[in-house]
């Protein structure tokens, strides 16, 4: 089946679902999570449908840092078995299932005064475990390089805005990076549809009754009455909305986004100690497409949960503060471009309070990022919690989960084998005929995505000014990745919108997009 989400297809499968065709497994929510799942029960076999309100990452999923973490702060905090999860899921998704869209990238700490002899040593430490877990994983050096120690010319050579008086040098340790992170919810989605899942967004599903589910189309506004034999809620920071027994403390982190000529174009990310704090880290993370973001916050956001999330003045600066701690040349509000909040699913601790008891209040940094799997009375799997990293797991455990409780005919998961759409290894990835920039983003696909502009050579250059996005890849994200309107091309499948600026530049191009007509 063709891998291809369209409006079209949308609403063919939509109106075939509303006629009454049951499957055996509906998913609430297209998060990375979401996603995970319904590729997850479609490749053992089940008949899938996977619905969000809004669109495929259209909530935490697309808020990340964008990095597949190998668990180095769990490593840090004592966790011992999530830090190897985080390894072991880093491992699949570079080397197996998302080599396009996942690279090794150097953190560097430098050696500051800020940075106290005594965490140096607790530092190398660290670094020295997660090296001993990335092996475990089984991921060869090669892939990831041994954490090191450099001198103080490399690290201005890979960070040239950090300070030199005072720079004893600094430690390198390598991490996993996602190229975005709603391009893997994207690469999800089109995989479990070329099984056979039913991609539904723009679908609000407002009840679920036994096996009925109730479902409204915001596209035009009818309602529909849906028949599972399994429904896995996995709306992330939303979950208490379907399974009121499900006890959330969402915490919200902020990044900034930068140019990366305002750091001098670094080659590594740029790791900052949060002062007075053991476990606590500012990043400045280099990204394509010449801009850094730095992140981040982690502040109780309790109260009701809105659909995008703000940062506050207040986390703006101390941001900009911590980073500049370290600079030579002080950034200003001048320097950001743009910025972006989100809301982590975290499980509410006891001693929090969160579940109704006077607990003693705990901070959100320190709640745990473990997930939780839950089917409640009513027959709802709640999937909720966990990290971008490990949510083949928390797919792996909520199928598990839901197809247990209801009885359904699965094979087993096999999900830690199965490339995404784009997959191929590096040697090949290497090879493919096509700008490196496409590569990293749509992997084997990028020679279709350049094909589109066959005859209308236009269509290779940047829409805009500020940015490198093409028409090509407006005209594939409509064909081909089910964009919908000009929000999903800008704030989704490409990431114009994270720099306001630069999003109302190219606001006609995405409108002019929806005027071609297929081919
Ligand atoms: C600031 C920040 C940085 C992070 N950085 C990282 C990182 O670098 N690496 C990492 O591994 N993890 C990171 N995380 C964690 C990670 O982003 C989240 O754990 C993950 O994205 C949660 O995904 P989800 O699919 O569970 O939820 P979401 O992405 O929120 O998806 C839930 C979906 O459900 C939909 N929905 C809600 N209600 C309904 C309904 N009634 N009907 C239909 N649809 C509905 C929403 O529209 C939404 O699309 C970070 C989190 C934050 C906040």
């Amino acid at each position: 089946m063709s891998t291809s989400l369209s409006g079209a297809r949308r609403a063919r499968e939509l109106a075939e679902l509303a006629s009454g065709r049951e499957v055996d497994l509906l998913v609430v929510g297209l998060g990375v999570t979401g996603a995970g799942v319904a590729l997850d029960a479609a490749a053992r076999g089940l008949r899938v449908a996977a619905l969000d309100a809004h669109d495929l990452g259209f909530g935490t999923s697309r808020w990340s840092s964008k990095l597949v973490h190998g668990g180095l702060r769990y490593l840090a905090a004592g966790h011992l078995g999530l830090a190897y999860e985080c390894a072991a899921e880093r491992h699949i998704l570079l080397r197996r299932t998302a080599p396009h869209l996942v690279s090794a990238l150097p953190f560097v700490l430098p050696l500051t005064p800020l940075v106290s002899p005594a965490r140096t040593a607790l530092s190398r430490v660290g670094f020295a475990a997660a090296d001993a877990l990335r092996a475990v994983a089984g991921t060869p050096a090669a892939a990831l390089p041994r954490a090191r120690r450099i001198g103080a010319a490399e690290v201005l050579r890979l960070l040239p805005a950090v300070r030199r008086a005072g720079l004893r040098g600094g430690l390198v340790q390598w991490d996993g990076q996602l190229v975005d992170d709603v391009r893997l919810v994207v690469a999800l989605a089109r995989t479990a549809a070329g099984r056979g899942a039913r991609i539904l967004t723009r679908c609000r599903v407002e009840a679920v009754d036994g096996g009925t589910v109730a479902v409204l189309d915001t596209l035009t506004g009818s309602r529909h009455a849906i028949r599972a034999r399994a429904v896995v809620n996995a709306t992330g920071v939303w979950a208490q909305h379907l399974d009121p027994t499900v006890r959330l403390r969402p915490s919200r982190g902020t990044h900034l986004v930068l140019r990366a000529e305002a750091l001098g174009h670094p080659a590594a990310a740029l790791v900052v100690p949060v002062p007075g704090e053991r476990n606590r880290f500012v990043f400045a993370v280099p990204q394509p497409d010449g801009l850094v973001y730095l992140g981040l916050t982690d502040e109780a956001a309790d109260g009701p949960v809105p659909d995008v999330p703000e940062p506050t003045t207040a986390e703006i600066r101390f941001l900009l503060e911590t980073l500049n701690a370290t600079l030579g040349a002080a950034l200003t509000d001048a320097d950001v471009v743009g910025a972006f909040a989100g809301l982590r699913p975290l499980l509410a601790s006891r001693a929090g309070g969160a579940d109704g008891s006077a607990g003693r209040a705990v901070r959100t940094a320190d709640l745990s990022r473990r997930h939780l799997v839950h089917t409640s009375a009513a027959g709802i799997t709640t999937v909720v919690g966990g990290k971008l990293t490990t949510y083949r797991r928390m797919a792996r455990d909520a199928v598990d989960a839901a197809v247990a409780h209801a009885g359904l005919p699965a094979a087993a998961c096999r999900t830690a084998w199965l490339p995404l759409v784009g997959a191929a290894p590096a040697s090949v990835l290497a090879r493919v005929p096509a700008p490196a920039r496409l590569v990293a983003r749509y992997g084997a696909e990028a020679p279709a995505v350049l094909a589109l502009a066959q005859g209308d050579p236009e269509l290779l250059a940047p829409i805009a000014d500020g940015t490198e996005v093409t028409g090509a890849e407006l005209l594939w994200a409509v064909r081909h990745e089910g964009a919908l309107d000009v929000d999903d091309l800008l704030d989704r499948r490409t990431r114009i919108g994270l720099r306001p600026a630069d999003r109302a530049c190219a606001l006609a191009a995405a409108r002019a997009v929806f005027a071609r007509q297929e081919p």
